[in-house]
């Protein structure tokens, strides 16, 4: 694992070298999966030329704006389902990004795929455009476990997805995998891990499903058509799936995912560093519907509907870093708040945490004057490892996250 990258406090953050990440969101699926929250839309295929022009305008316009060229070295194309856009159009996204900030060499640039919307030829034109990491939303390899989350794929088209990226040049390859499901046996879970584990990825991410408010799958658990996930045996299979990957020379590095160990001492680690971005709380730049960012000291976000953030950019003018014309929320963040949610993205950095000597470096105060109280608490309860050199969260609070999250906000 690297060292944390210091920053300076607050709103002096875009003024140091540190580099930034980009988010870009690409709002189109083929169909709504029935478990799915996110800012998505099906049916909307038709705007997607007037929204890539819509997101390369914006791109140039907060890359204009910012107080330098701005180093970046991550950049996420997520969704939705950014598989469904043609090469060329992710081609132009990418030549934006590259005009408007300086790219270091080692940039990582990850499409999230669905594995039912992506042939070899189109993962071909996706690496030579230059994505260098691909990420398959997987699910499940069980057919009635597809069916039920109303995914477009099966999990043949996974196996032939994740062949064809290989063979398309990718080396890195992450897969999302979810558990917790309604009906879902333990014996279900362990057979889609162990079918995953086969495919040999380089990064998982394992998710419990999440009954969010308002999709069809929650209508259903509420009217009594679905069972509600135990969340007991969600724990277990949780806890069981932590044990086998560890088994099998697999790293966690964040609560819900990890990433192969790498093969030789100066190999680049397979941890997914755009969200690692996020877990350090450091400064990323979102473009697109809903997306939102953190830079310049200020988090933002933009209008949700395509329809409202193309209006939007069509009469674009320059506006101050690091939003653009398409923002419809913008805080300024204070040193008090930016080290609060320092502290609750760094403890799902299972290994990592939160070290003392960069959050004194970055903020100018210690863990322990600042957090010290809380996080002693938090370790009597078991919930936390506090050693005075780093915080991080014991494999117990894991499964109790959200009551250690809500100590720090
Ligand atoms: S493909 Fe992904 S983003 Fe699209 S509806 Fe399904 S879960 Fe949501």
């Amino acid at each position: 694992m690297s060292a944390l990258r210091t920053g300076p406090a607050g709103p002096n953050a875009t003024k140091s070298p540190q580099p930034h990440s980009v988010y870009l969101h690409v709002p189109f699926c083929a169909v709504r999966c029935a478990y799915c929250d996110f800012n998505t839309y099906a049916g909307l295929e038709a705007l997607m030329p007037e929204y890539v022009s819509a997101l390369c305008r914006e791109v140039e316009l907060v890359g204009a704006s910012a107080p330098e060229k701005l180093l970046v070295h991550t950049v996420f194309l997520g969704g939705g389902t950014p598989s469904l856009l043609p090469v060329s159009a992710v081609k132009k996204i990418l030549d934006a990004v590259n005009t408007a900030f300086e790219l270091l060499p080692d940039c990582e640039l990850t499409l999230e795929a669905n594995p039912g919307t992506v042939d070899f030829e189109q993962l071909a034109g996706l690496r030579a455009a230059g994505i260098n990491r691909i990420s398959f939303g997987v699910q499940s390899a069980n057919a009635h476990e597809l069916q039920l989350l109303d995914r477009l794929h099966t999990f043949a088209q996974a196996q032939t997805a994740v062949h064809n990226a290989r063979r398309a040049g990718f080396a890195r390859l992450s897969l999302d995998v979810m558990f917790g499901l309604p009906y879902q046996t333990l014996p279900e879970w362990q057979h889609t891990l162990h079918a995953v584990l086969a495919l040999n990825p380089d990064h998982l991410s394992v998710y419990a499903l999440i009954l969010e408010h308002g999709t069809p799958m929650q209508a259903a658990v509420t009217k009594g058509q679905l069972p509600l996930p135990d969340s007991d045996l969600a724990a277990d299979m949780y806890e069981w799936a932590s044990a086998t990957l560890t088994q099998n020379g697999w790293v966690q590095y964040e609560i819900s995912n990890w990433a192969r160990p790498p093969t030789a001492p100066h190999s680049p680690t397979q941890e997914c560093r755009h969200n690692l971005q996020y877990w350090r709380n450091l400064p990323y730049l979102g473009f697109g519907a809903g997306a939102h960012g953190f830079a310049g000291g200020a988090r933002y976000s933009n209008a949700l509907a395509p329809q409202a953030f193309i209006k939007r950019m069509r009469a674009a003018r320059p506006s101050a870093f690091p939003a653009s014309a398409a923002c419809v929320q913008r805080t300024e963040v204070s040193a008090a708040v930016e080290m609060s949610d320092t502290m609750l993205m760094g403890m799902r950095l299972t290994h990592e945490g939160v070290s003392a000597r960069n959050f004194e470096s970055r903020f100018g105060t210690s863990l322990e004057a600042q957090f010290g109280a809380k996080l002693r608490a938090l370790q009597a309860r078991g919930l936390v490892d506090w050693t005075g050199e780093r915080a991080r969260i014991t494999p117990g609070g894991r499964l109790l996250a959200n009551m250690v999250f809500t100590e720090f906000i």
